[in-house]
């Protein structure tokens, strides 16, 4: 029976402890296994950098949510970034966003500074600019991100498949921010989605983990395996176990995410201290129509806020609400509030009057309280 990804997730796919008959797997804290007589392997591993049991099995999970062909874990959302950079050939030429994740704009142009890759970044709220962006023939990988963060623009993911691969390029999708619960990258068209399992993905602020999923197992896929094993930036046993648990819960979380959210956006609208929501699920966002058609299951917990005050407004109230925790980092079930530009530094696209707010899984009313009563005191 084909199962649908809800059933496959809340079950981490109905794997049960031949041994035992746990409905839970174990976790595999072993880094090397044993060989018989013949120096044959007993089991399907060998050592922990390549792989081990329990980070093979979140992988699987990934690798059937995704609806992929393979997957592989990394210590954190970046070193699985940089596994994708670090498969391209020396010098090759990649596009990427102005408006993205700060950090893996950084490693691009860190990348770039050392001669390893030349970068063109193009506009995501321009429909006409990654086009124009691409040189066909020469770009190897269109890297996106949508919705990005923390502007939250909408990258058309069938749009950008085209794009890339009229011009010779693959297409990778950093999915953090749209998890597969609502986004199914490589059902539209993307080679490779890469995600900082930091957030969504495990959804408790308590493990540092990326992914990489493919939809081939190609040639390219196997030279990514192969960085992966060699430089060994793979997390341990047991954040591969917290990201299977937190994974079963993953749809749930995100609807309710979602839902407060929504709220929160809703509740703000002409508000006199607020100057502009973003957020995907409102019907005004720049975005809202690609976001309806690649969002599928829904508009996400992530939204940003920009005041009338400015910046000292934006710093005020990050540091005056009771329930939204000030820090930094997305995804998790607990509600976060950050001033975003001191974060991203003075080059950043990011307008300084912009607070970023991560919605968890808590009473709505209490998340809009707290907002209305801190924006309440100027
Ligand atoms: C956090 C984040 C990353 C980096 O992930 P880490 O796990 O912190 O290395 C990459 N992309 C996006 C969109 C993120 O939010």
């Amino acid at each position: 029976m084909d199962k649908r990804p809800e059933t496959l997730a809340a079950q981490a796919l109905h794997r049960i402890d031949g041994e035992t008959g746990a409905v839970i797997p174990p976790v595999h804290t072993a880094t090397t296994y044993a060989r018989g007589a013949d120096n044959a392997l007993i089991g399907a591993h060998d050592y922990l950098r390549p792989e081990g049991p329990t980070q093979a099995h979140a992988a699987a999970v990934l690798t059937a949510l995704e609806g992929g062909a393979d997957a592989r874990l990394f210590a954190s959302g970046l070193a699985a970034a940089m596994a994708v950079f670090a498969t391209l050939p020396t010098g090759a030429h990649v596009v990427a966003q102005t408006k993205m994740y700060y950090g893996a704009k950084k490693l691009l142009q860190h990348l770039e500074a050392r001669g390893a890759l030349i970068l063109t970044l193009f506009d995501p709220d321009d429909p006409d600019a990654l086009a124009r962006a691409v040189r066909p023939g020469e770009t190897e990988l269109v890297w996106i991100e949508t919705p990005a963060n923390p502007l939250w623009s909408l990258v058309d993911i069938a749009r950008a498949a085209d794009i890339a691969h009229g011009a010779g390029a693959i297409l990778a999708v950093d999915g953090t921010c749209a998890p597969p619960c609502t986004t199914r990258a490589l059902d539209l068209g993307a080679d490779l989605v890469m995600h900082s399992a930091t957030k969504y993905l495990n959804g408790h602020s308590d493990v540092l983990a990326g992914a990489v999923i493919t939809r081939a197992d190609d040639e390219r896929w196997q030279a990514l395996c192969a960085h992966h094993s060699l430089t060994g930036a793979v997390p341990g046993a047991f954040e591969s176990w917290l990201l299977i648990r937190g994974l079963r819960t993953l749809f749930v979380r995100f609807e309710r995410q979602s839902a407060n959210a929504m709220q929160v956006a809703q509740a703000l609208t002409g508000h006199p201290a607020v100057s502009q929501i973003l957020y995907p699920g409102l019907p005004d966002h720049p975005g809202h129509a690609i976001a309806a058609r690649q969002m599928t299951g829904g508009f996400g917990g992530l939204l940003s806020i920009r005041l009338k005050g400015g910046a000292e407004a934006a710093a005020r109230l990050c540091a005056r609400t009771q329930v939204f925790i000030q820090a930094t980092s997305i995804g998790g079930v607990e509600s976060l509030i950050e001033h975003r530009k001191p974060i991203e530094g003075p080059l950043s696209p990011t307008p300084d009057d912009l607070v970023r707010l991560s919605c968890g899984i808590e009473a709505a009313d209490d998340l809009v309280g707290d907002l209305v009563e801190a924006l309440g005191r100027g």
